[in-house]
């Protein structure tokens, strides 16, 4: 117990911790104590959560089939309309098969957990392959957590490659001797908001002879003239592929799925525990992810007003003196560095009626806190013109501008692709502390001024490689929630 006592006294972290009570759930406006709010952190990006059609389709399940599925699908819980969903969450993503889990979260853990393992448990009962295979991942420093504890789980080789920097990527490819590589990256990074460049790793991947698995949990829906996510985005396929999203977020319910070849879906099937062993979603939730899909694919004004919130936002932020780390998705995070500050802008926002994520350790890194703004399909401009307004009147919080940069914003609708925007992104030099800097405790590996994402991409490129060496390949970094 101690040692707990001692870590919450050093982080400042009290018991028990206040957390926000709500008395609705944000489409974006929400209700705490009858006061009403317009949230700008939720995940329900397109507002389908509450929308008639899904509700309609929840109450249709329960009345088919009650309120939860208590048993695994390997057992007893197999109904028909699990597969109906694989297939259709498998057509909509152009792969032949795919498979369910209870959550995105789960997703992750449980099939970066098993990939590597199939074989090794069936040699145990006698298989005996053509080889010997050995497994090694390679993982964007920046992915979700989720990501990362799978990957540990497994007990294959790690290595980290620097945020977005595939020639370091190239040279740990290079440097490994695995027979099966697995590249592995957020498809729309979640506390950054910037995308993966997916056709390039898929060029990586061919030359390497590696699989790529995206975790589109924030692009799925969002991203791509139909919503389809990133890989619409770029309009990207491949066989080495595992597209893995979340039903969480734009789709408004709940689980997890992986998409890809089905000789993978069926193996992972049989050998992973995540899938097998436990409860599957509640078969309403099924047939409710069903109706998001369809919602997704007949409702593009959902989309497209989302993607003219985020342009409207973008556009009025480019007047005020903040450091927007990225302005590619509808997460536009307001870079503060310093926890206080964030907290405090947070709240001044919240005071005005406004909610905004201040994210902070452990969800990042100690000083690389920031508001982590989510534009949304139910935003009125007079909404973001009054969080805009707050913002100009706090900004005395914000670290000085360094560049003014082009940066494309808005990937959907396809005909804005390409859009030219001038915003002011990325931290000061000297001051600023990368996110695998010495501050941050939770890091193992021994690195002190790696570049982060936005100043990796400000810095000339030698400079960028000289930082290489000081990156172990096997590292940790702090955990990536949200
Ligand atoms: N991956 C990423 C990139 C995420 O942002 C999240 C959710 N924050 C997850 C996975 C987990 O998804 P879920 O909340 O649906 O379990």
């Amino acid at each position: 117990m101690n040692e707990f006592a001692e870590l919450a006294d050093w982080c400042g972290w009290r018991a028990p911790r206040e957390s926000v009570i709500v008395d609705s759930l944000p489409t974006p406006a929400f209700r705490v104590k009858n006061r009403q709010y317009v949230s700008f952190s939720t995940n329900n990006y397109l507002g389908i959560a509450t929308s008639p059609r899904m509700r309609t389709a929840a109450i249709r399940g329960i009345e088919a089939y009650g309120v939860g599925n208590s048993d695994s699908r390997l057992l007893g819980g197999n109904l028909a309309l699990y597969g109906e969903l694989e297939r259709k969450i498998a057509r909509s993503k152009g792969k032949s098969d795919a498979i369910l889990f209870a959550t995105g979260y789960l997703t992750n853990l449980g099939v970066l957990s098993t990939l590597p393992r199939p074989t090794q448990i069936a040699r145990v009962y006698g298989f005996s392959g053509s080889r010997e295979y050995s497994y090694a991942y390679f993982s964007d420093e920046y992915n979700h957590i989720s990501i990362r504890e799978g990957m540990r789980l497994s007990g294959a080789r790690r290595y980290t490659y620097r945020h977005l920097d595939l020639d370091h990527l190239e040279q740990l490819l290079r440097q490994s001797a695995a027979t099966s590589k697995i590249i592995v990256t957020d498809g729309v990074f979640s506390q950054d908001g910037d995308i993966a460049p997916i056709p390039d790793l898929i060029g990586l991947a061919a030359r390497w002879n590696a699989m790529l698995y995206v975790d589109d949990a924030h692009g799925t829906g969002v991203l791509g003239a139909s919503g389809g996510g990133v890989l619409e985005h770029f309009n990207a396929a491949s066989e080495r592929l595992l597209y893995m999203g979340t039903l969480s977020k734009a789709y408004g319910s709940v689980g997890g799925y992986v998409a890809a070849n089905g000789l993978i879906t069926e193996v992972l099937r049989m050998t992973c525990p995540a899938y097998g062993f436990t409860a599957t979603l509640p078969p309403d939730q099924a047939m409710v992810i069903s109706t998001a899909i369809d919602i997704v694919r007949d409702e593009p004004e959902r989309r497209q007003r989302l993607w003219d919130n985020q342009r409207y936002f973008v556009k009025r932020m480019a007047d005020l003196n903040y450091r927007l780390v990225s302005t590619e998705t509808p997460i536009v995070p307001i870079w503060l560095g310093d926890e206080e500050k964030a907290e405090h802008l947070a709240r001044a926002i919240r005071e005005e009626g406004m909610h905004v994520d201040a994210v902070r350790f452990p969800a990042v890194p100690i000083k690389s806190a920031r508001i982590r703004i989510q534009l949304n399909a139910g935003h009125r401009s007079e909404d973001i013109d009054r969080l805009v307004e707050v913002l100009k009147r706090h900004q005395n919080l914000a670290e000085p501008a360094r560049i003014s940069v082009a940066v494309t914003t808005g990937s959907a609708p396809a005909q804005h692709v390409g859009r030219k925007h001038s915003a002011v992104i990325g931290p000061t030099p000297g001051a600023f502390k990368s996110r695998v800097d010495d501050h941050d405790p939770t890091r193992a590996r021994p690195v002190s001024a790696t570049p982060a994402r936005s100043d990796a991409r400000a810095l000339p490129p030698e400079r960028v490689r000289s930082n290489e060496s000081k990156l172990d390949a096997d590292a940790e970094c702090a955990p990536n929630g949200g």
